[in-house]
């Protein structure tokens, strides 16, 4: 029987540090700040913009939320970032993806200030990762990842890692940490031109699934006992829940929570942890600034 990785308690302990840290901060005049840059009306990110300055709110942080127009041009976008830049009051600034498609959205990315880019995708902060720079900022998914295998207690030094998936924003940046000094594994990265996907898992003790296909991940690709982080979030068509559909991960969790000896549920496993680690990467920027 597999150990069940429960996200909102590891999220909820990593935002309890967080706490003692804000407070350590407000002590000392500085109240840590985010603004939350959101361009058009995409339904799921006006979602994921709401629970990041509810959140704020809750742990005591100084938030902006910034609402532009599926319209508003790359000009516009570069305005608010620039102006963001520049607002001592503001730590850490991110752009919710997806923009629209006249945003183009590396570009916005090049213009934050790196020392505010608590996403973690600026060039130079994807520069300091590869360096093992511990001054820069890593991307909150995967660095979620990192802390969820920790606190489950799965040793990552010498083992073998499978990443599915090689996106900037999970698979890279998660491969990169697993091979660092922190993780120390040896990490294979797979994709969608890997041939012979399910006998390259096999070999993996920890899998991590960022793919963004349902439940894509079977039980023949599994060994016995590896540890699996699911990162997916899909929807799937279900007339009987109440929205008319349900999320599930990218790994088919009942066949492989039987087989393997950790893993992570959709919902409740890596998604609260992004947040968290939002929050951490905003108080780090608040402290970098004053140091
Ligand atoms: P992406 O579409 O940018 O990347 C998907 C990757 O999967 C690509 O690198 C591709 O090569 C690989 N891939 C596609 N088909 C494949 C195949 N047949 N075999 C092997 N590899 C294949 O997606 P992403 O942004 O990295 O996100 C991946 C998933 O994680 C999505 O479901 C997304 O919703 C989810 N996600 C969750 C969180 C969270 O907070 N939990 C955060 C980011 C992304």
């Amino acid at each position: 029987m597999s150990k069940i990785i429960d996200g909102k308690a590891v999220a909820e302990k990593v935002l309890a540090e967080c706490v003692d840290e804000i407070q350590q901060l407000k002590n000392n005049g500085v109240t840590p700040g985010l603004a939350v840059v959101l361009v058009g009306e995409d339904p799921a990110s006006k979602v994921y913009v709401g629970s990041k300055v509810r959140k704020c709110a809750e742990l005591g942080l100084h938030s902006r939320k910034i609402e532009l127009p599926a319209d508003a041009s790359q000009a516009d976008v570069l305005a608010v970032v620039q102006e963001l830049n520049e607002d001592p009051l503001i730590h850490g600034i991110l752009v919710q993806s997806p923009p629209p498609p006249q945003i183009d959205e590396d570009a916005i990315v090049k213009a934050i200030d790196p020392a505010k880019d608590v996403d973690g995708f600026h060039p130079e902060n994807v520069a300091k990762l590869a360096l093992e720079d511990a001054s820069g900022f890593v991307p909150c998914t995967p660095s979620g990842c990192m802390r969820l295998l920790k606190e489950a207690g799965v040793e990552t030094s010498g083992a073998e890692a499978v990443v599915i998936g090689r996106s900037m924003i999970v698979g890279k940046p998660m491969a990169l940490l697993l091979m660092s000094k922190q993780g120390n594994a040896t990490v294979t990265v797979a994709h969608s031109r890997t041939k012979e996907l399910a006998e390259v898992c096999r070999r993996a003790d920890i899998i991590v699934a960022a793919i963004g296909m349902p439940e894509f991940v079977t039980a023949d690709m599994v060994k016995e006992g590896a540890a699996v982080i699911d990162v997916g979030i899909n929807r799937v068509e279900d007339p009987s829940a109440k929205r008319g559909y349900r999320l599930v991960g990218d790994v088919a969790y009942d066949e492989v929570a039987a087989k393997c000896s950790a893993i992570t549920p959709v919902p409740g496993g890596v998604g609260p942890m992004t947040i968290a680690m939002l929050i951490s990467n905003t108080i780090k920027a608040a402290r970098q600034s004053v140091s």
